[in-house]
């Protein structure tokens, strides 16, 4: 079979890597780490050493395509690689690693995000209050996810004291939504988009702890116009492959928080519980196949995290056939970090 290079070595790669696999496709992973998650279950592991321009070319001249499962990447040389298809195009990267490009690129296209505004100084930060009022949120533009990367500003004293770090931020209102959910579609080269069902996606400490589908009807209300917007970027994009789109559910419909160019945490349930998982459509994509059904496979799915969970007794939950444990081999627990997750699956 051919070969698929996929930047990044954390779980998403590992998934990705084991419904490549299913097809017949071996994957190669550009980490930089010595061990990677992903490459554990991939046919080769190429370090991204000291120079990841030149290495980058060197790795995708063994691939047939090439994508990626974690959007903090430098854009240039993915851009640069010219003979190897990079799918989702480096440009949905580059509008999706900087909060502030997202969110104008959103807005042009429509939607609705938190109003927002770039700091990059105590004084932007005192004007963006003036201007968006608190509560609010500051975020580092770039690198964030798992909610590091931000300060809650509950009053303009709060700005105050801040040590702000070294790069560029956004400060965005505080949003008060009755429930958070996403949007997760894929989409072929012929421009086909077929959408997952919306999981209600509940957050803890910023991290996502349960998604569940079906989600309900201050969700569902919602989910036509956001599945417009994220065709809307979809399409702009010329997307090859799956994409996310995180909302918040609100009296005035539905907010857009963030986007991701990859598959997503809150699609885990679909491994099982759709008839085609997030992986294999992304990977079926990327590859020009015939996307597959995403069609619900149960009547109702639920996906919960093990965030920084060592040991647990996984006979226990084994012994229940309505679960399904994913445990990402990771060795050190750390707070915080994403260990595993198990599905459940219920019928009526
Ligand atoms: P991810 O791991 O999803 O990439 P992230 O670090 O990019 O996370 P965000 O999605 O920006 O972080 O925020 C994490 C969570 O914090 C959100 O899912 C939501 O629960 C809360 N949150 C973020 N921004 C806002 C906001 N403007 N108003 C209200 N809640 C917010
Ligand atoms: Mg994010
Ligand atoms: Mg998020």
């Amino acid at each position: 079979g051919e070969t698929i290079g996929i930047l990044g070595g954390g779980q998403l790669g590992r998934m990705l890597a084991m419904a490549a696999a299913r097809l017949g496709y071996r994957c190669h992973i550009y980490a930089p780490e010595d061990h990677s998650v992903a490459a554990e279950v991939s046919a080769a592991h190429t370090q991204a050493a000291f120079d990841y321009a030149a290495g980058l070319s060197a790795f995708a001249a063994d691939c047939a395509v090439v994508t990626y499962e974690f959007e903090n990447v430098p854009v240039a040389p993915l851009a640069a690689l010219g003979e190897v298809p990079v799918f989702p195009h480096p440009r949905a990267l580059e509008t999706a690693q900087d909060r502030l490009n997202e969110k104008t690129f959103v807005t042009e296209l429509g939607g609705t995000p938190a109003p927002f505004a770039p700091v990059d100084s105590p004084e932007d930060l005192r004007a963006a209050i003036a201007k968006i009022g608190t509560p609010g949120i500051l975020k580092t533009r770039r690198d964030g996810y798992d909610g590091k990367g931000q300060w809650r500003i509950m009053s303009p004293e709060d700005a105050e004291g801040l040590d702000l770090p070294d790069q560029p931020l956004i400060y965005e209102g505080f949003v008060h939504f009755s429930a958070e959910f996403s949007v997760i579609l894929c989409r072929g080269q012929d421009g086909e988009i077929r959408y997952f069902d919306s999981a209600h996606n509940r957050h803890e400490d910023g991290i996502l702890a349960l998604s569940t589908v079906p989600a309900p009807d201050a969700i569902t209300a919602q989910v036509p116009a956001a599945r417009e917007l994220a065709a809307k970027v979809a399409d702009a994009l010329d997307y090859v492959g799956v994409l996310t789109l995180e909302f918040f559910a609100t009296e005035a419909g539905p907010v857009f928080n963030e986007m991701a160019p990859r598959v997503h945490n809150s699609g885990h349930w679909t491994i099982e519980g759709a008839v085609t998982c997030q992986f294999e459509n992304h990977i079926r994509a990327i590859c020009g196949l015939p996307l597959g059904s995403t069609e619900l496979a149960a009547d109702a799915v639920e996906m919960r995290n093990l965030i920084g969970e060592a040991a647990n007794d996984w006979a226990e939950i084994l012994k229940d056939p309505a679960n399904h444990l994913h445990l990402y081999g990771k060795g050190d627990v750390r707070p915080g970090r994403k260990m595993g997750h198990v599905t459940r699956l219920t019928f009526d």
